[in-house]
């Protein structure tokens, strides 16, 4: 792996920039911003014994928990590395033709993709391959947590410690950047998934209730709580699932303390992702986050509370970015896009 240096090459209007997340896909094109954005989902048909692909993004992530036995829905990247390779190239060649617009892929295109920080030489190939795979001449990656602090407005090109934490839906990275690097980071494999799996757990577990992911994710979105509300229950939730007694659909009531009592497993573990990174960075970066604290973004970043909940644990000061999750695929598209970051990019 070497680092380019910006005047060997010259994207031209045809490039785009992918945040391909464990959850959604973003893609960012040149001129245009974002133009795509959908779950990282594929839906997997199989009739008479061969597989074909029968949807992907929204319309598979709608089938999870629906589909009839013959349709598998699998979301390729779930752990935060690309774990089938290819089904992960064949839904990134998928949204490049959608953004392209056009049944065949344009060739010529240079490609920028997030890896995360934690991947291994293997993982990043990978990735690389499936851009290069899905018509690319050209590839070049960027770190996520680079491409998120340059997408949330952080000075990473100065001599100054930029901490951040992206939390997304396999893993959670958080790092301090200074001058175009990653001074340390540590990428935990906890995000807003093992949130969905800790609420499926508490309600089997309290209530007897079995619920699905996708019920989950929803009661997580909108009721997710870092520490127990100050009005000591919070709201009341009304969650439907099958009762695991009798077996039959059943509706119950659950307070928000509940949940916030399901989540305090996964948010401990990226409580203590921040303190491995604040203890083992250097003092004078220590001394920069005293002054500015640290940055919020993904979309785990927007549980209720998390910021204050952080900010309470490490006595710093912490701040959710604006459009956490936007932030990846906007940094990524201003690394593409202007001359001073792509010290940022590394070709492989
Ligand atoms: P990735 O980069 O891994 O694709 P994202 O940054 O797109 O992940 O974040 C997706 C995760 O954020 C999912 O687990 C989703 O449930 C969660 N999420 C989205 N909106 C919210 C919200 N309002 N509150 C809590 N979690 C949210
Ligand atoms: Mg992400």
């Amino acid at each position: 792996m070497s680092y380019i240096n910006p005047r060997w090459f010259n994207f031209g209007p045809r490039n785009i920039a992918i945040d391909l997340g464990t959850a959604n896909t973003l893609i960012y094109q040149r001129g245009s911003g974002i133009v795509l954005n959908e779950p990282s989902v594929v839906a997997i048909e199989t009739i008479n014994g061969i597989k074909r692909i029968k949807a992907v993004g929204e319309e598979a992530k709608k089938m999870m928990g629906k589909a009839p036995t013959n349709i598998e829905v699998i979301r390729p990247l779930r752990d935060g590395v690309i774990a089938e390779f290819e089904l992960a190239e064949a839904m990134i060649k998928h949204f490049i033709q959608k953004v392209n617009g056009t049944k065949s892929l344009l060739r010529y295109q240079e490609i920028v993709i997030c890896v995360p920080s934690g991947s291994t030489q293997v993982e990043r190939r990978a990735i690389r391959d499936a851009a290069s795979n899905s018509g690319a001449s050209q590839v070049f990656l960027i770190l996520e947590p680079m491409a998120a602090a340059i997408g949330a407005d952080m000075p990473v090109t100065e001599a100054f410690g930029s901490m951040l934490v992206d939390i997304g839906g396999g893993t959670t990275e958080v790092a301090v950047l200074s001058l175009h690097s990653l001074a340390y980071s540590v990428s935990v494999r906890i995000g807003g998934d093992k949130m969905d799996d800790a609420i499926v757990s508490y309600v089997r577990r309290q209530h007897n209730l079995l619920i699905g992911e996708a019920t989950a994710e929803r009661i997580k979105k909108e009721y997710g709580i870092a520490s127990m509300p100050t009005d000591d229950l919070g709201g009341s939730i009304q969650i439907k699932g099958r009762d695991l007694v009798n077996g039959f659909p059943k509706e119950i009531t659950i307070t928000q303390s509940e949940i916030a009592e399901a989540l305090s497993e996964p948010i401990g573990a990226i409580v203590e992702g921040v303190r491995v990174v604040l203890e083992n960075i250097a003092p004078e970066l220590a001394a920069d986050i005293v002054d500015q604290g640290f940055v919020l973004t993904g979309g785990g970043a927007m549980i209720r509370g998390l910021d204050c909940h952080l900010a309470r644990t490490t006595g710093l000061s912490v701040s959710v970015a604006n459009n956490p999750l936007r932030c990846v695929a906007l940094g990524i598209g201003r690394a593409m896009e202007d001359p001073a970051y792509r010290g940022a990019l590394i070709s492989m």
